[in-house]
């Protein structure tokens, strides 16, 4: 059975997500975790003016990053020391009768490891629930204006990370619009990849890093130039959408032209290319 808390139950542990960038994209419930807590586990993603709705609480980071002295295992290593000390903390501050918080990049059930964290709570028998949050994908629907879904042509999105548990790189072809996390680093090779999983080199993909932050980049380019963008985004956390949900507002959704796209075009905050009038589209298209 699917285990949920109970209403009025004694919850100890919220999981909650920050969103993706700046301190204003969390929910209004996460806000209200946060104010509650006495113990906040955070990642190194989280926005530090967050810190500001619970000052008087025990911030301890556990990012990757700034977790020091823990080691983390290598590519291809079973246990990651790094994740059983988290959970570790989270039993103790929980059962310590601390009201904790635990706050994770984007939303928590994105790529943020809550399965472990929720069956150590659950082996725990500690109550938890789950505040959801701005995963990075839609923040960079949001910074370009390009939405995920198209009426007629766009049906699917996939949330993607091309990279696997022993450190491969793999991708296919899942949806009509697939958004790909933790590539940055190897965006020449998530191109091959995509290319060789059936992507027509031109198929639009767009690059957004620090979605949601005021110095988000966006760049656009086709699936067989995306190591184009690897200079610009470097060292920054980075999201790629590729298929219909990358193209421009009043373009064709199909799969376009590479000629007509303006390769690795840093836009910042703005769309990323001129809009036209979205109602036109949504009028021509089919349901
Ligand atoms: N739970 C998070 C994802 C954590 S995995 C979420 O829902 O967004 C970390 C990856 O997320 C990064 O490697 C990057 O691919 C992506 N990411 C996180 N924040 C981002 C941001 N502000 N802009 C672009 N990509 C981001």
């Amino acid at each position: 059975m699917t285990h949920v808390a109970t209403p009025g139950a004694d919850v100890r542990v919220a999981f909650v997500g920050a969103g993706p960038g700046e301190a204003d994209l969390i929910t209004v419930r996460g806000a209200a975790r946060l104010q509650e807590a006495d113990v906040v586990l955070f990642d190194s993603l989280a926005d530090p003016a967050l810190r500001q709705l619970a000052p008087n609480a025990r911030w301890i980071d556990v990012g990757k990053r700034g977790f020091s002295g823990v080691p983390h295992a290598p590519r291809g290593g079973k246990e990651n020391t790094g994740q059983d000390t988290i959970n570790a903390l989270l039993v103790k501050h929980a059962q310590s009768g601390a009201q904790v918080v635990r706050l994770k990049g984007g939303d928590p059930s994105v790529f943020g490891r809550l399965e472990e964290e929720l069956a150590a709570l659950a082996t725990a028998g500690i109550e938890c629930e789950v505040v959801p949050g701005v995963t990075a994908a839609l923040a960079a629907a949001a910074a370009t204006q390009r939405p995920l879904t198209r009426r007629g042509a766009g049906r699917s999105v996939a949330l993607t990370t091309a990279m696997t548990q022993s450190g491969d790189l793999v991708a296919g072809r899942h949806a009509d619009t697939e958004s790909f996390y933790m590539a940055g680093k190897q965006l020449a090779a998530l191109s091959r990849r995509l290319v060789a999983a059936g992507w027509p080199v031109e198929t639009p993909a767009l690059v957004v890093s620090r979605a949601g932050w005021p110095d988000q980049i966006a760049s656009e380019h086709g699936v067989g130039t995306l190591g184009d963008a690897t200079v610009l985004h470097s060292g920054r956390p980075t999201v790629v959408t590729i298929g219909v949900g990358a193209t421009a507002i009043g373009t064709s959704a199909e799969p376009i032209d590479a000629s007509r796209m303006t390769t690795a075009s840093a836009t910042g905050a703005a769309p990323a290319a001129a809009s036209s009038d979205p109602r036109a589209e949504a009028r021509s298209s089919t349901p």
